[in-house]
């Protein structure tokens, strides 16, 4: 499709004539730092964030949402939330989990509650202008992305190039009337910008391609280095909350005081948190901190890359790195480790 380009200020009118017929949410300012949240003007829009505090999977897995409502001994009203909303400013590493979820949510068990939403959505996705703290989107193949979104927004310094990606994106630049045709000195300049964020995303290296992590994994179940790390781990759940890529949540019932009716909701859960194993009778099959620490890796490593051809489900944000405060979360320090100890680097 072709490419389009808009000067900064067309940009900004283009996003504001979005937010006149649809919910926009967008990166802002939050005290020191960025998250998404609604967009009232596109002024408020930061496309040169860093990073978000939460990932924008929040918009299609919310922290807590009603699934359904019931009565008892009568129906139930399952809630679908059929609200069109476009996503803007979603960098190429969350974009890649949003990926990896609309997989993870819509074979074996469909998941209607989240594909409703994600049907619902046009993402604008972004190229990274300023690297975060501890970004290693580089070394996880997540930098830059040729799919997946709806539209593609790279800033070339005179303004903005947008390809639609998809006819969804299509119709929505359609609207950006002020929008020329991108000529071979842009195309040039958007190739160079996104050179630099294949290789310098990359706050920490991991020493082997990421595709060799499965193998690494399946040497490493009981090397020490889990009872190490997880010997300073709060169990606060900090790196579950954050990752783009963590799915988990717990779902209960919740009976209204009339006992005849009620709503059935989820909410996030963490693999880290203690209890978060502890099933009817009180058993709990993953009850030591060590092995909690040691399933968040082969998670991202191991088991959801079998789920999804091979996929690794660490996208190098960098937002565990940044929340653990005991600064135990780093997947490439803890990979890059075993690496070295099982001579595999
Ligand atoms: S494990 Fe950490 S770096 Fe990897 S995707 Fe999750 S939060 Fe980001
Ligand atoms: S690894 Fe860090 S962020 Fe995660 S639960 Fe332990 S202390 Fe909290």
């Amino acid at each position: 499709m072709t490419v389009k380009k808009l000067a900064k200020n067309d940009f900004d009118s283009f996003i504001d004539a979005i937010i006149q017929s649809k919910k926009v949410y967008g990166p802002q300012v939050k005290g020191e730092k960025y998250d998404f949240a609604q967009l009232n003007a596109a002024q408020d829009l930061c496309m040169d964030y860093d990073v978000s505090l939460l990932p924008p999977t929040k918009y299609f897995l919310p922290v807590r949402e009603t699934l359904m409502t019931f009565e008892v001994g009568g129906g139930y009203t399952s809630q679908q939330d059929e609200e069109p909303f476009v996503l803007v400013g979603v960098h190429p590493y969350d974009l890649v989990a949003i990926n990896q979820m609309d997989i993870l949510f819509s074979q074996d068990n469909y998941d209607s509650h989240y594909m409703t939403r994600r049907k619902h959505a046009t993402i604008v996705a972004c190229d990274v202008v300023t690297p975060s703290a501890n970004v290693f989107a580089s070394s996880m193949g997540t930098a830059v992305v040729k799919e997946g979104a709806d539209v593609l927004v790279t800033d070339i310094g005179d303004g903005y190039l947008l390809e639609a990606m998809t006819d969804k994106g299509a119709i929505l630049l359609a609207s950006a009337t002020r929008a020329t045709e991108a000529d071979a000195s842009d195309m040039q300049k958007r190739q160079a910008v996104r050179d630099v964020n294949q290789k310098s995303l990359n706050k920490h290296e991991l020493k082997c391609d990421s595709a060799y992590l499965p193998k690494l994994l399946s040497q490493a179940y009981d090397h020490s280095v889990w009872e190490e790390m997880a010997e300073t781990c709060f169990a606060c759940g900090s790196c579950n909350v954050v990752c783009p890529t963590c799915y988990c949540f717990d779902v209960k019932d919740d009976v209204n005081w009339d006992m005849a009716s009620g709503k059935r909701e989820r909410c996030v859960d963490g693999c880290l948190l203690d209890g978060f194993t502890k099933v009817a009778g009180d058993h709990e099959f993953r009850k030591v901190q060590a092995h909690r620490f040691r399933h968040r890796l082969f998670r991202k490593a191991k088991y959801v890359p079998a789920k999804i051809g091979g996929q690794i489900a660490c996208v190098g944000c960098g937002r565990c790195v940044s929340a653990c405060l005991p600064n135990i979360a780093n997947p490439v320090t803890i990979y890059n480790k075993l690496l070295d100890d099982l001579g595999m680097s």
